[in-house]
């Protein structure tokens, strides 16, 4: 019997989550309120856990066409840039068969949109806002915001993978005290033309340096052409109503200010661009289900995270390749939604909760960093990179 799925919001969790779901023989319609993909220029660390799920998809092929495969994780002193840790990465992570890739954030929406639009069962509609939702017996029927018009639809199961600001977790209380909660950090993001940047960094390596409240991944990506650039501070600049949080144009002496006592290479590497974008970080706590009935949350949706992990979208991945599994076993949706729950949440508290772990680690200041940086020197590569099986290996 054929079964249909409605799926809100076509971001990385919601693209991985229509084509699962298309090849556990779901019709699937996405609705995604953007009228068309964002080309916001971003960059994303793709971890061996997410690249083993995309090559299940059968998209990996098309992702890796876009993206470079890192060589190693260093980790560096961000005051005098002195190397604490060198872990090589391929083949000596986790599964060690799938890839560990940096990709442009566009470059990889765009892959799963294609393969979601050969799909046969699969339809995907811009511009498209899924407002109202009622649960009626064994159907959800969704009122559609299309311009000014509100057009209706229903299906056995809906996925809301609608993010951080997810209105279909809203609409169901999924959370008891479910506020956005800012963490006192803000992202500061931008790319950088490589060429403006000292070569050294435009090796396939992610490079994360550590200082006081503060810390710098750059990686390169798109063939090694630019720089991806993600500078952390601790910083209480956020909208007033986090309800209704923003992202903006970056306070570009604040930046300057939270690096001016980090090396020069660190500081030119800031200097490299003048578009930088800021993101207040807001995050939920876990939560106990991710399912009602039929429906259920998945990816930002589900379980929001600081991204000092470089999880969000991996773990949206992830959730998909769960959801398919289920569901090409279980013909009940509440059933298969139940075993969807079980499956992801404890996982995802584990790691939402390292998250921001190593968030407190990356900042250490006075003799705190020094015992940080000891201890990277004394485990090695070896016995960090072992720390991380139970993620990279799953
Ligand atoms: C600074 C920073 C760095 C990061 N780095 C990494 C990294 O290296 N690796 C990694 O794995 N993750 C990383 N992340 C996390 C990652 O970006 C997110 O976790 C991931 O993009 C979440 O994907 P999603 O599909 O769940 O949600 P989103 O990307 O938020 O997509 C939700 C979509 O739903 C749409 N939508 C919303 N409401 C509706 C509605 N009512 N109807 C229809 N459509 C709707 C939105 O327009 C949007 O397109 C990072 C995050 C930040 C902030």
């Amino acid at each position: 019997m054929s079964r249909r799925a409605i799926i809100a919001g076509a971001g990385i969790g919601g693209l991985a989550a229509a084509l699962a779901l298309s090849r556990a023989r779901f019709d699937v319609t996405l609705y995604e309120s953007a009228e068309a993909l964002e080309e916001f220029g971003a960059g994303l660390q793709l971890t061996p856990n997410a690249t083993h799920v995309l090559s299940d998809l059968g998209v990996l092929d098309r992702v890796e066409s876009f993206a470079l495969r890192t060589r190693a994780i260093i980790a560096i002193r961000g005051s005098d840039d002195a190397v604490l840790m060198r872990m090589p990465i391929n083949g000596a992570v986790g599964r060690g068969d799938t890839p560990y890739l940096t990709i442009h954030r566009a470059d990889l929406q765009r892959a799963l949109a294609e393969a979601a639009r050969r799909q046969p069962n699969v339809k995907l509609c811009f511009g498209s806002t899924v407002a109202e939702i009622e649960t009626n017996g064994d159907r959800i029927s969704v009122g559609v915001k299309q311009g000014a018009t509100t057009i209706h639809d229903s299906a056995d199961l809906l996925i809301g993978a609608d993010g951080l600001r997810s209105r279909v977790r809203e609409r169901f209380r999924f959370g008891k005290a479910d506020r956005l909660a800012f963490v006192g950090c803000v992202a500061f993001r931008a790319t950088a033309d490589s060429a403006r940047v000292d070569s050294g960094w435009t090796r396939p390596e992610v490079c994360l340096r550590l200082g006081s409240r503060a810390h710098l991944v750059h990686y390169p990506m798109r063939g090694g052409s630019i720089l991806n650039l993600v500078a952390v501070i601790e910083s209480t600049w956020h909208s007033a109503d986090d309800d209704h949080p923003w992202d903006g144009e970056a306070d570009r002496p604040t930046l300057d200010r939270a690096f001016s006592r980090w090396s020069k290479a660190t500081r030119d590497l800031l200097a490299a661009t003048s578009h930088w974008r800021a993101w207040p970080l807001y995050c939920r706590p876990p939560i106990a289900s991710f399912s009602i009935g039929r429906i259920a949350l998945l990816g930002d949706a589900a379980h929001p995270m600081v991204p000092f992990l470089a999880q969000g979208a991996a773990q949206a991945i992830e959730d998909a390749g769960v959801l398919g599994r289920v569901f090409s076993q279980i013909q009940s949706i509440p059933d298969g939604l139940v075993t969807y729950s079980r499956v992801r949440v404890g996982r995802m508290a584990r790691i939402q909760i390292e998250a921001k772990k190593h968030g407190r680690t990356y900042h250490l200041n006075g003799p705190m960093s020094f015992a940080r940086d000891a201890s990277m020197r004394l485990l090695g590569a070896g016995r960090l990179s072992s720390r991380y099986d139970w993620l990279y290996g799953a």
